[in-house]
């Protein structure tokens, strides 16, 4: 295996699977799968969760709602995706904990770096939810942040594109995939990846991002035994 450490990032729209909105229980079951395949494999795994599935501040703040009041929003919908990857790995008989950057304590654990970190090490999958518990953040962000706090290897951006190509793939026939990018290289060409906040965090920490498609099942096994599968932005 390539990796000890990871950090999975998963949108909230990743978990809708065909669905409009909302949760998609077979896509979440795939998931769980192949998350506790690489578990078995000794990978220390931790999740960070979106929320675009069930609400997003900025949508909100489009149709006139407060801004702050959406995030708070999008960040509890983070929680209930949270809960709901959580079922899943333990209906897989995957040991997790979810702990949250906004307290909600009847309901999991508050996000401690050590904690978490022991968890890791105990083999249990970790899963961060509420982003970063600020507004204005992205689940992205909180991605990069968990992982450069807890010493993960690699963040790896599950997508349902296979990697980072010149043009948009799902609109131009003649796009071509990136195996390997820059990150100067990704802003020269204005390729989007992240939005800026994170990009920039894991630029400055030196923490590469592999962008790879996780709706084939057995992919994220593949991406961890360093298979390249996808497009690895590094520096
Ligand atoms: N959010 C926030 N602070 C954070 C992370 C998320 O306020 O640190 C809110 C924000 O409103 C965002 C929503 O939660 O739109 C859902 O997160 P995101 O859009 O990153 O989810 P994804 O696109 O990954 O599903």
């Amino acid at each position: 295996m390539k990796y000890k450490r990871i950090l999975l990032k998963l949108s909230g729209e990743a978990l809708m699977g065909n669905r409009q909105y909302g949760i998609d229980p077979e896509r979440l079951a795939e998931y769980a799968q192949d998350i506790k395949a690489v578990t078995e494999k000794g990978i220390e795994v931790a999740i960070v969760i979106g929320g675009g599935n069930i609400f997003r501040g900025v949508a909100g703040a489009m149709n006139g709602m407060d801004r702050v009041q959406g995030d708070h929003m999008g960040m509890l919908a983070t929680v209930i995706n949270g809960l709901a990857l959580q079922q899943a790995l333990e209906d897989a008989e995957v040991k997790t904990r979810l702990q949250t950057a906004i307290k909600i304590n009847e309901v999991a654990e508050p996000f401690i770096r050590r904690k978490a970190m022991s968890h890791l090490r105990k083999g249990r999958v970790v899963i961060f939810g509420g982003g970063t518990g600020n507004p204005y953040f992205t689940t992205d962000s909180a991605a990069v942040l968990r992982a450069i706090e807890i010493e993960a290897d690699v963040i790896l951006k599950g997508t349902r594109v296979d990697g980072i190509y010149n043009a948009d793939p799902e609109k131009d026939k003649e796009a071509i995939k990136f195996d390997h990018i820059t990150f100067d290289d990704v802003l020269r060409k204005g390729l989007k990846v992240m939005d800026t906040t994170a990009f920039t965090l894991s630029q400055e920490n030196d923490l590469p991002i592999i962008v790879f498609d996780m709706n084939t099942r057995g992919n994220l096994m593949k991406v961890v035994s360093g298979e390249n599968i996808g497009t690895q932005v590094s520096l």
